[in-house]
């Protein structure tokens, strides 16, 4: 079963729905994560709520290519797993590449038994572009890349793949967690 996230619009930076960037909705004592390589703040890149809790997903775009923001586990990106209640907007770090452009609705269609594939494969559907989609397989462009928990050391279960929401070196971004460790990963192949 394939769901694609859809371009749902644009929106205020701070809606809790499923978006790509705005600005993240974060649980008390929340520290804006920093970049292991350059030490700079993070980019916000994604908001993905799953009811009963919100998968943020963070990325290094201070020094574009150099700080492995690629990598699941190399301290240049930081994805978190925060349970739905209580979240409020963040409080923005004074410098470093922070936030996207623009906030867009990622929104969830279901698309049937068709694995999600190729970008060129899909062209708009319902006259939107597809961003990304929401469980399901993921669609490697490299080598199978599923990370293990760093809590407990088990494979990660797939949660959402994302395509051109932000810098992914004109690839796809991938996002994993642990439920019963709350622990979440990123990572992205081009
Ligand atoms: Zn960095
Ligand atoms: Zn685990």
């Amino acid at each position: 079963m394939t769901t694609l996230l859809l371009h749902g619009g644009e929106s205020a930076p701070t809606t809790p729905v499923s978006r790509a960037g705005g600005l993240p909705l974060v649980p008390a004592g929340f520290v804006w994560p920093l970049c292991v390589e350059c030490e700079g703040a993070m980019q916000f890149i994604a908001h993905l709520d799953r009811g009963k809790d919100v998968v943020s997903v963070f990325m290094c775009q201070n020094d574009p290519g150099l700080c492995q923001e690629w990598e699941p586990s190399a301290g240049g990106n930081r994805a978190f797993v925060f349970p739905a209640e209580g979240l409020s907007p963040a409080a923005l770090p004074a410098e470093g590449e922070t936030l996207l452009g623009r906030t867009v609705v990622l929104a969830a269609r279901p698309f049937g038994s068709v694995r999600y594939g190729e970008e060129e494969a899909w062209g708009p559907v319902d006259g939107r572009s597809v961003l990304g989609q929401l469980g399901g397989e993921p669609y490697w462009l490299q080598n199978e890349e599923t990370p293990d928990c760093a809590g407990c050391a088990q494979p990660m279960g797939f949660v959402a793949q994302l395509d051109e929401v932000a810098n992914f070196g004109g690839g796809y971004a991938y996002v994993f967690t642990c439920d019963p460790c709350r622990e979440a990963a990123f990572l992205w192949q081009c």
